[in-house]
This record gives structure tokens, sequence and C-alpha cells, in this order.
């Protein structure tokens, strides 16, 4: 068998049993998480873990995140395949990656320059051309290509994100873990005018989001 199909046989097998089996059921998501070869975003290394539902290390103390969770996350966004996201913490490219499957534009900012430089390389390796990868503090967004229909972040945030939400078109929807009284939780936040809608979607473990 070929590596390629090798591939997509083991990134499948994931997808049955740790995000359709877990209960992740939008078929655009399934779909692309399918095509997307988790194990070209985690080291060398660890590449016989890539298909395991696990985050797994990527260096500078940070992980590329757990699939189920990615599936959680991308499907809280309801993604329509025209739309402009922001995604803070590119780590590894991997979310973005799959993000890049479902919608128009991604613009991801990293605060590490190693992992920014890393993830672009892998990006174009793959063959993604409609995602962009700033080196940046992510507490600003991304302005010159604001505002977002969508945005996610991908560091779980302690502090105030006035800056990065103020960025989210009305309308939007921003998806991201919180930390509060030291219990992670991924939250999905909609901005409808002046008002605010939180829901709650499932308990998560982050790295920090830097503030
Ligand atoms: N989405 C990533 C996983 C992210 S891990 C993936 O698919 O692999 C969280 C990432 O957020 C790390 O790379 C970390 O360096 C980055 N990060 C943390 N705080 C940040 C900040 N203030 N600005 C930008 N990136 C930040």
């Amino acid at each position: 068998m070929s590596l390629r199909s090798q591939r997509v046989m083991s990134a499948r097998k994931m997808v049955e049993q740790y995000v359709a089996g877990k209960g992740v059921d939008c078929p655009r998501v399934l779909k692309a998480m399918e095509e997307v070869p988790r194990e070209l975003f985690v080291p060398e290394i660890l590449r016989e873990r890539a298909y395991s539902d696990h985050p797994l290390p990527i260096g500078y103390d940070q992980t590329i995140s757990q699939p189920y969770v990615v599936a959680k996350m991308t499907s809280a966004l309801e993604l329509k395949g025209d739309e402009t996201i922001l995604e803070i913490g590119t780590g590894s490219g991997y979310q973005a990656a799959i993000l890049s499957k479902l919608c128009k534009r991604v613009f991801s900012v990293e605060r590490i320059p190693e992992l920014a430089r890393k993830a672009r390389s892998r990006l174009e390796a793959y063959g993604i051309h409609n995602v962009s990868v700033k080196i940046d503090h992510g507490l600003w967004g991304w302005k010159e290509f604001a505002p977002f229909d969508h945005i996610m972040i991908t560091a779980s945030v302690s502090s105030n994100i006035e800056p990065i939400f103020s960025q989210l078109k009305d309308g939007g929807r921003l998806v991201a873990p919180f930390e509060r009284r030291k219990k992670q939780s991924l939250f999905l936040i909609e901005k409808c005018g002046e008002n605010i809608k939180e829901t709650r979607i499932c308990d998560c473990s982050f790295v920090p989001f830097i503030s």
C-alpha cells in the first residue's frame, strides 16, 4: 500500500473512532479531518501516535490539540465555505489546515517565531495556499484583515480578550477555551449586535494563552 493510502486509512480510522465515534457529526468537518494527514503536523519521532486522540508536544512547551477537540471547535463555527477566519495560536498549523478546507481564508497568529515558520512551511509543503501566518502577540488579532466572520483561539484564555473580540463581525462566532477558577471549558460566544450569547461546549485542557 502506498504511503498516501496508508495516511488516508489512518486518518479515516481516527475520525471514525474519536470524532464521529464521540458524537461529532458535521459531514464537512469529518471529511476535512479525513483529508489532512495529522502526522505531517507532529514531530517525526511522534508520527506513530499522530492518529491517537491525544494532544502531542510540538516543542517550545506547546502542543497540537487532540483530534476530538479540533473537531468540536471547528464544528462550533458552522462553516459554509465563504468565510474569513482569524485563528490565534497557529502552533503546528494542523487546526489552520482543517479550517482552510472549510472556509475561504484563514489568518493565523503565533507568538513563537520558530513554530510560526515551521507551520508555514508545513502548510506550503502540503499545498495549502489560503492560510497566512503572522508572528505576533495574538491579543491584537490581525487588524489589517479585520473584521472576521469567525474567530478561534487555541490557547486557554483567562484575561480580557476585548481587542480580539472587537475584530469579530456582527453575527460572528468566537470559539475558545476559557479558564475560570482553575477549570478550563470550551465556549462558543456569539456576537448579536449589543448582545453576547455564551454556550459552554465541553471541558478541555489547553496550554495557556500568553497575555
Ligand atoms: N492550533 C494549534 C495548537 C495550538 S497550541 C495546532 O493546531 O497545532 C497553542 C498555541 O498558541 C501555541 O503555539 C502558543 O505558542 C500559541 N500562543 C499562546 N499565547 C499566544 C499569544 N498571546 N499570541 C499568539 N499565540 C499564542
